[in-house]
């Protein structure tokens, strides 16, 4: 029987466990999954004040001024941005401020500097106001961008630079997240050699674990890279139980068929291991395994590049935002318009690697869509479902389910 994807994913969640909580300064928060909600403590601004260089004005005091007809006020002094004051503007007069000086009091507007011009020939410093100003022209009022006891950051967020400049004008100096999960990769195939190494007859170069370290570094996770292991029981029970013990989820790649050659399952079975799962209606992709092992989940991906890539994006990455911690589980959709017929004629889901071109077009990749075929993996954009026993007509509106 082979399980639908949907169950799968259900299946994997409910054994997928979250990651504990550290606190840590917002230096090192970049990219790590918030496990609070941010509350602002304070508004933003913090106090009334100028967005502008300028003078602070009784708006008033310049009602129906222009360049023809300026208004004459008494300058006051200055107050700086950053220094403390305490000058009240009084009627008739205006003080010098620069953006970011608050708003003194008396005053009730900001007249822009370029709208002035200062009279230095009495013994008193004079300005002429050239343009009105309406109430609050030129103020950035406290809380307008931020109010105090607003929720700012929801718990299960990926933190992002702008995430982060807030929280710090927030002046929270630090923040609790999810712990970053460790996963481990080990690959299994007697014919593998190391990228770089000359190949006898029958040998490959060896190419899954670069492409799932790239993806679970791209998801925030740490990868555990293990050395190559050949295709034997013991060595691979082996190998899996010292892997496990390094690393919160472990993935595999190869040895999940129905060769004679194939031991990952065996080896999870002789370590007490629990398979969930093995064998998905999907294509690429149907010989997957998850499992729990030394009370760690195990995800035995096939050996075929493309196929991992698809087992990961659908089923591997949902597990790890859920170990991370993270709200949102699954891989953005971007929708577009078909440009060509697609027709699945087998009983399991077709995954089609596509390209996103301009005005929304969604085009197959060029090349071998073979789950062996990296060629068309690397010049895709996402992966377009087509369910079982469907043809997709060209023009029809499809969702691309983006690569993590
Ligand atoms: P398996 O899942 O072990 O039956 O392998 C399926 C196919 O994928 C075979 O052609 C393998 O040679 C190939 N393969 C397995 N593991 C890898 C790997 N780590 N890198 C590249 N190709 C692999
Ligand atoms: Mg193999």
């Amino acid at each position: 029987m082979l399980v639908p994807v949907e169950d799968a994913r259900e299946i994997i969640l409910a054994h997928i466990p979250v990651m504990g909580v550290e606190e840590v300064w917002l230096n090192d928060a970049l990219g790590r999954v918030l496990a609070q909600e941010v509350v602002a403590p304070l508004p933003l601004p913090h106090w009334d004040n100028s967005s502008v260089d300028g003078y602070a004005v009784r708006a008033e005091d310049v009602s129906g001024a222009s360049p023809e007809n300026p208004r004459e006020l008494r300058l006051m002094g200055q107050w700086p941005a950053g220094q403390p004051g305490d000058q009240v503007v009084e009627p008739g007069a205006c003080l010098r401020v620069f953006t970011g000086s608050p708003l003194p009091q008396g005053a009730d507007a900001v007249v822009m500097q370029e709208d002035t011009r200062l009279v230095e020939d009495s013994a008193e410093a004079r300005v002429w106001v050239c343009d009105k100003v309406r109430p609050f022209e030129h103020v950035r009022l406290a809380g307008e961008d931020i109010a105090s006891g607003q929720q700012v950051l929801a718990q299960g967020r990926r933190l992002s630079g702008f995430d982060l400049g807030l929280v710090s004008a927030l002046g929270i100096p630090r923040l609790k997240v999810r712990r970053v999960p460790r996963v481990g990769i080990l690959a299994t195939g007697t014919e593998l050699v190391e990228p770089g190494q000359p190949l006898l007859p029958g040998q490959i170069h060896e190419s899954n674990r670069l492409l799932l370290r790239s993806l679970i570094q791209r998801s925030g996770a740490t990868p555990v890279v293990f050395p190559l292991i050949a295709d034997d029981l013991e060595r691979t029970t082996r190998c899996l139980e010292q892997a496990l013990d390094q690393c919160d989820v472990l993935l595999t790649s190869g040895g999940v068929s129905v060769g004679d050659h194939d031991h990952i399952k065996p080896a999870l079975q002789a370590l007490g291991g629990k398979i969930h799962l093995w064998r998905l209606a999907m294509k690429p992709g149907k010989p997957l395994v998850f499992a729990e092992a030394c009370h760690k989940p195990v995800f035995g991906l096939p050996g075929n590049p493309v196929s991992a890539v698809v087992g990961y994006s659908l089923l591997v990455y949902p597990a790890l935002s859920q170990l991370a911690g993270c709200q949102t589980l699954d891989l953005p959709r971007i929708s577009g318009t078909l440009t060509q017929s697609i027709h699945n004629r087998g009983d399991r889901r077709l995954y089609v690697r596509v390209r996103l071109e301009g005005g929304g077009r969604v085009v197959p990749s060029q090349g071998h869509q073979g789950s062996h075929a990296l060629g068309s993996l690397a010049t895709s954009d996402g992966l377009l479902a087509v369910a079982e026993r469907t043809q997709l007509e060209a023009g029809s509106q499809v969702e691309v389910i983006g690569w993590p």
